[in-house]
């Protein structure tokens, strides 16, 4: 019985192996192949636009101060028709998140009035020293889209002076 053990379990090793090697693959050629993520995945922050190029996000600070993680520091500086980057009065001219601090909650997002910052699908993060891990605005913001134009912007006067655009009433 102990001469036939061993041939008796290296068959059922061989046997395990010609099994799998019909079944589907489940490893990911990673990073050549990127799984799509879940639909309520929270990844790293993306910056948006409007579609005629403007920053969404006006400057406010609100982002920052609901951060659990103070992970956000914003800078306002003011637009004018000549030199304009947001609608209304502010833009953010400094925007940086601390990467090693965020833990991902998604307050930014939700304390947001311009539903400017949004966590998107992201997920590549690594850097080598801990500076790298503050990303810039220039880092977070999104491209301009197609038929938009660069920020800043000259633009009618009177155009922009709303820093919020109008919301649907929920009620209706
Ligand atoms: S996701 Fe949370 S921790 Fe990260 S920057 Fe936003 S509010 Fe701060
Ligand atoms: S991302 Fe939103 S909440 Fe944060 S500063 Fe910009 S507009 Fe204000």
């Amino acid at each position: 019985m102990r001469v036939v053990e061993p041939f008796v379990e290296m068959a059922r090793g061989l046997w395990t192996t010609l099994r799998m090697m019909f079944d589907r693959p489940v490893t990911v050629q990673y990073p050549e192949q990127k799984k799509p993520v879940m639909p309520r995945f929270r990844g790293r922050h993306v910056l948006k636009r409007y579609e005629n190029g403007l920053e969404k996000c006006i400057g406010c600070a609100l982002c920052a101060a609901a951060c659990p993680a103070d992970a956000i520091f914003v800078e306002s500086s003011e637009n004018t028709d000549e030199v304009r980057y947001s609608p209304g009065d502010r833009y953010a001219s400094t925007y940086e998140i601390n990467m090693l601090r965020c833990i991902f909650c998604g307050f930014c997002e939700d304390a947001c009035p311009t539903e400017a910052i949004v966590l998107g699908d992201q997920y590549e993060l690594s850097f080598t020293d801990r500076h790298q891990a503050v990303y810039p605005k220039e880092m977070l913001i999104e491209p301009v889209p197609e038929n938009g134009q660069p920020t800043p912007q000259i633009t009618k006067a009177g155009e922009f002076t709303r820093s919020v655009p109008a919301m649907k009433d929920p009620q209706d």
